[in-house]
């Protein structure tokens, strides 16, 4: 039974847009109406109708410790008594600072904004600044959020939309912004030197995540590495998913390769609205207040709640063998898959990186966008209620991302197992 659900998203279309505050929350690719949540509590949520699901969303990738961790919630209720917000620094903006440039060593100097778009549309108008020039390459499919100039061949909810170009984004801010297809450098050193005096920034998530999961071709990264110092351009890892998700340092640490500015979201606010971004202190010292004043300003940048959070998850994120455990939970989780993938002759394709993952109702090998929307939507919407009548909530779209956590139970596995069987039994 979901007429809670259905009731309460009939009530939502009234007064917010599709019912929805983000469209990937919306069921468009997969039909129906979106399910609404009333708890979550460790690797289960549970729905307006009482019905609980094993959950592989995990709020798009923040709870890598699951639902209503107590570490972090003893401390929001400790601090929450102390005030909200002062628009004034505190000490705990700098505890987070101090872990984020010591564990992802490439930030020398970070900025805390409230949201991931907040932190990469800052660092290409850092970059530009700095550089002085004016255009940014990104690669199709992937998502950087949702200013402007990031609005071309945008991954995530951009696709299951159908409007990968939005109405609202000038033609002249497009103009700005190049793109080449991920996982291939021939094309991106051709654009780049068609660009290269005007190019400010690559910007590019070293793992895709926002058109499925898609891992780096090996030397994709290090190709751009050396475009870019080649070139003066400055390099972004959006590690806005991979960031604490792959690695203690993010994608950056797990490939061995050095980008100028990252910027983070997602994880680092333990689940609350955090984004950050950081880099080369020789960057950074150009953002307001300092060296050439580049804007960038936030009432709530910084929040004492966000902060604790961030503080509370990045500090259990450092505790001895976590990623060991995410990587042997996911690991077992897709042998899991394969095996079924296997058993029912279906020949889909599953790309991981440690604790993300995606399986495309596809054969064909899938390193880029092209090959990302060749998988079958149709089979893909059959499959994902067929993992909720299974007791399972995956993202309702096929160009995302199932995050394990570590509170993914050895229980919780096999049962995703079990319903991944059965889903793919009836696709
Ligand atoms: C989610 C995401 C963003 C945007 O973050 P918001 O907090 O939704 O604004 C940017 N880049 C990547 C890679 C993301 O996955």
């Amino acid at each position: 039974m979901r007429d809670t659900s259905k009731s309460l998203y009939v009530r939502a279309t009234q007064v917010i847009p599709g019912g929805v505050n983000s469209p990937a929350r919306a069921f468009g690719a997969v039909g129906g109406n979106p399910l609404f949540f009333d708890r979550g509590e460790g690797s289960r949520i549970t729905d307006a109708d009482g019905n609980s699901y094993i959950d592989y969303v995990c709020s798009w990738g923040p709870l890598i410790l699951g639902h209503s961790n107590p570490r972090i919630v003893e401390a929001l209720k400790r601090v929450i008594e102390s005030g909200t917000s002062f628009g004034a620094p505190t000490r705990v903006e700098i505890e987070l600072a101090d872990l984020v440039c010591e564990m992802v060593p490439s930030i020398e100097m970070v900025r805390m904004v409230s949201s991931g778009t907040e932190a990469t549309m800052s660092a290409v108008r850092l970059a530009r600044g700095h550089t002085g020039r004016t255009k940014v390459m990104k690669f199709e499919g992937c998502w950087h959020g949702h200013a402007d100039s990031f609005l071309i061949q945008a991954g995530s909810s951009a696709l299951t939309t159908g409007a990968p170009d939005s109405p609202g984004v000038t033609d002249g801010t497009a103009s700005d912004t190049v793109t080449a297809p991920f996982n291939d450098l021939e094309t991106v050193e051709k654009v780049v030197q068609e660009n290269k005096d005007e190019l400010a920034a690559i910007i590019v998530e070293p793992i895709a995540g926002n058109m499925g999961v898609i891992p780096p071709s090996p030397g994709f990264l290090q190709g751009l590495r050396q475009m870019t110092s080649d070139l003066g351009i400055v390099l972004i890892f959006d590690e806005v998913i991979s960031g604490f998700r792959v690695a203690p340092g993010g994608a950056q640490e797990l490939y061995g390769v050095t980008p100028d500015m990252t910027t983070l979201g997602k994880i680092i606010g333990g689940g609350l609205p955090v984004g950050a971004f950081g880099g080369k202190k020789e960057i950074m010292s150009d953002i307001s207040p300092l060296g050439k004043k580049v804007s960038q300003a936030g009432t709530l940048s910084g929040n004492p709640l966000a902060m604790t959070a961030g503080v509370e998850m990045l500090r259990a994120l450092r505790e001895p063998g976590v990623y060991d455990q995410l990587e042997a939970s996911a690991a077992k989780l897709a042998a899991g898959w394969e095996a079924n993938i296997a058993s029912t002759g279906l020949g889909y394709t599953i790309n991981r990186v440690g604790s993300m993952m995606t399986m495309f109702c596809t054969q064909e090998e899938v390193t880029n966008f092209e090959a990302a929307c060749g998988a079958d939507q149709d089979a893909f919407s059959r499959y994902f209620w067929g993992m909720l009548e299974g007791g399972v909530y995956v993202a309702p779209s096929v160009f995302e991302a199932a995050f394990v956590s570590t509170v993914h139970s050895g229980a919780d596995i096999e049962q995703t197992i079990e319903a991944h069987g059965k889903a793919l039994a009836k696709v």
